[in-house]
């Protein structure tokens, strides 16, 4: 085969949107197969399915757990739906006291499905696939494969029994292997078993061979540093575009921007907010203590000058109760604490600024979303925020606002630079129109993919 072109790649992934989706990780694994499958290749992407399916695609069984499969076209792509009651008819996708038997079975029944399927490169994501490259190396299956980090902090561990079970040969526990303090780890399998380690952007993959982001797990990154990557995530600019997007209450681009300030009135009025001239700031996010909300929480009070603020995410009970008690007691903050895809639409694009105070950042896509709808980023300089966003200078240099540090006082200094800005309409529609103008598409990170499933292949 010709590397790089018309190749025929198997992606596994626990969430895609427009299946399922609880982050970023959905969008990726949509728009990646989308964008290669554009340029030529052909793209079946391997997921459980939270959902009954019916059963044309035949039956996988992994140790007596029978898998039902089925095949949907989605978008140039084809989605594989692997279904079984018992350990995906739950609910929510993850949470589980035995969520690495839930995703240990599904990457056996995966892999099980895909081997014989003449793929040239199986790409997976996260621990909850990372068994995938070392049970295909046991089926002699010849798939190149590659494993894509987007977040160390999760990994997998577990009772290593689990191998047993979705018949990995017990001969791999051990410190070189799968082995990781006593228990098995999915997510260093898949490092340490993987043709290629790909992070979501150049910082995160330089970030997480350090102790302060490498989640214990710095060590065995760096000593299969030679065959990582970074290769910064694109957003889908079909789904997200102010000039045609559904859910908005009017359109517009960086040559038309007053339907931003429909919007903006709209999204203010939805939320019974004063219709006055302050910023909307907005954060959208998983309310994890990665996230950073709590600093947003502590930083309110130091903000100066008037703002408005929307909080849409859901996660961890005690943030949510801390986020709920700050809106009842702030007559300018607003919480909506659920995930509502339609909602985000209208708060990128309503918004002014887009706060991300995030502890880490393996990529991040809020920062260019809200780019793409014209509202400035504000971010912790790190991971993907720090590839993305640089800071704006009077000489019109830069596109968003940066902190570093973790205290309250930093981020609120940022959001004071932006908030003084915001009062020079003429500076900040230029910086507007500037993020607006920056190319966060798929084109040339879907290129970086293609060559790099070419160079394992040639
Ligand atoms: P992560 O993958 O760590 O969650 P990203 O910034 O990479 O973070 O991606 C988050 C994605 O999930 C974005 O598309 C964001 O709009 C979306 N999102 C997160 N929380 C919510 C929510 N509560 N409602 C709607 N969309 C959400």
């Amino acid at each position: 085969m010709h590397a790089g072109i018309g190749m025929k790649i198997a992606f596994v992934t626990s969430e895609v949107w427009p299946l399922s989706k609880t982050g970023g990780l959905a969008d990726y694994s949509y728009s990646l197969p989308k964008a290669l499958s554009e340029m030529g290749h052909q793209v079946d992407v391997y997921t459980p399915s939270y959902s009954p399916v019916d059963g044309e695609g035949g039956e996988v069984a992994v140790n007596g757990m029978v898998f039902t499969a089925a095949r949907e076209t989605i978008a140039g792509w084809t989605a594989v739906k692997l279904w079984n009651r018992e350990l995906f008819g739950r609910g929510k996708a993850y949470g589980y006291e035995d969520d690495f038997r839930r995703f240990g079975y599904f990457a056996a029944a995966a892999a099980e499905a895909l081997s014989g399927g003449g793929y040239d490169v199986v790409h997976c994501n996260d621990w909850q696939s990372g068994y995938i490259p070392l049970l295909l190396k046991g089926k002699g299956c010849r798939a190149k494969t590659i494993f894509a980090i987007h977040n160390l902090e999760f990994q997998g561990s577990s009772d290593p029994v689990i191998l047993d079970e979705i018949g990995i040969d017990r001969g791999n526990f051990h410190m070189e292997g799968v082995e990781f303090y006593g228990q098995a780890s999915s997510l260093k399998s898949g490092i340490v078993f993987a043709d290629s380690v790909v992070t979501v952007s150049p910082t995160y993959a330089k970030e997480i061979q350090t102790p302060e982001f490498g989640f214990g797990m710095e060590g065995v990154i760096r000593k299969h540093s030679g065959k990582l990557s970074g290769i910064l995530n694109g957003i889908d600019y079909g789904i997200w575009d102010p000039s045609t997007d559904a859910e908005t209450r009017a359109h517009f681009s960086d040559a038309a921007l007053q339907g931003k300030g429909e919007c903006k009135s709209a999204l203010q009025r939805e939320f019974s907010l004063p219709q006055v001239r302050r910023p909307v700031i907005s954060f959208i996010g998983r309310l994890w203590r990665q996230k950073g909300m709590d600093i947003l929480l502590d930083a309110l009070p130091l903000i100066k000058g008037g703002y408005q603020l929307i909080v849409l995410g859901t996660g961890d009970e005690q943030l949510m109760k801390r986020i709920e008690r700050t809106a009842l007691h702030n007559m300018s903050c607003r919480a909506i604490l659920r995930y509502d895809e339609k909602l985000s639409h209208r708060i990128y694009a309503g918004s002014d600024i887009f706060v991300m105070p995030s502890r880490f950042e393996p990529c991040g896509l809020g920062q260019m979303i809200s780019m793409r709808y014209g509202t400035v980023p504000v971010v912790r300089r790190t991971g993907g925020l720090a590839d993305t966003v640089t800071e704006y200078g009077e000489a019109g240099e830069g596109n968003g606002f940066l902190f570093d540090g973790e205290g309250p006082a930093e981020l609120a200094d940022a959001l004071n630079r932006a908030i003084a800005l915001y009062s020079d309409q003429t500076k900040w529609r230029s910086l507007v129109t500037k993020c607006m103008s920056e190319d966060w598409s798929w084109g040339a990170s879907g290129r970086r993919y293609a060559e790099l499933y070419g160079s394992l292949l040639s």
